[in-house]
């Protein structure tokens, strides 16, 4: 097994400027099945697993959410994601912090709480080949974040340790997921969260975005 530090990636919102279609295209799925929730609601849930999204749902909105209207929601999603997807873009400094690390021989994948049929035109904005690159999606496990199970995946498929891996996460999510792992967890601004709550989820450092991480590589332990 390897010893050196691996970066592990989620995608929306820390590697794609994807949050607020993915809210949009939540907000089509509800109202389509007559759940009225505001859209900072929506928000708030972005990158949790689908599972928990609907259960939470349930809580907030007192709405009978059951499987079959729970499978109708993820299709809806995907199909008004995907209508929007074409203006999905790369975050500041992602595609240059993703080639660094490469030509730096420092590993990294990606692990999202998307399922493959929305995963695959981030990536493709992104200019990552899934067939090149380890990409774990919600597909791949059981449970998706805040559980640790897709940076586990992800730090398996490397071959690393989980104690020698970074999380990069824009969401609350990740960094609890992180701290489920004993990773190490870095917060990124571009997915809407505030530093306060990336700090008390668990995030060690908190950049901006992938340009400022990419400048801060070396305190990280992203050493080339
Ligand atoms: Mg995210």
């Amino acid at each position: 097994m390897r010893q050196d530090t691996a970066f592990l990636f989620d995608l929306d919102g820390t590697l794609v400027d994807s949050v607020y279609q993915h809210v949009a295209a939540w907000k089509e799925a509800l109202d389509a099945e007559g759940i009225d929730l505001s859209v900072w609601r929506i928000h708030r849930k972005i990158g949790m697993s689908g599972g928990l999204f609907a259960n939470q749902l349930l809580r907030e909105t007192g709405f009978d959410i059951d499987p079959e209207a729970s499978e109708r929601l993820r299709l809806r999603h995907a199909a008004a994601y995907s209508r929007l997807s074409a203006t999905v873009t790369p975050l500041p400094g992602a595609r240059e912090l993703l080639a660094a690390l490469t030509e730096g021989g420092i590993p990294w994948a990606i692990a999202t709480s998307g399922r493959m049929e929305t995963a695959a035109s981030n990536l493709a904005a992104l200019g990552v080949e899934p067939a090149q690159v380890p990409v774990v999606t919600r597909d791949l496990v059981k449970y998706a974040k805040p559980d640790p199970d897709l940076f586990l995946a992800a730090a398996a498929r490397l071959n690393v340790p989980i104690e020698n891996t970074v999380v990069v996460g824009d969401s609350i999510w990740d960094m609890l997921a992180a701290q489920r792992c004993r990773a190490l967890g870095i917060g990124v601004l571009c997915g809407g969260y505030g530093v306060a709550e990336l700090r008390e989820a668990g995030a060690y450092r908190v950049f901006e975005d992938p340009e400022e991480l990419l400048e801060h590589l070396d305190e990280v332990g992203g050493r080339r």
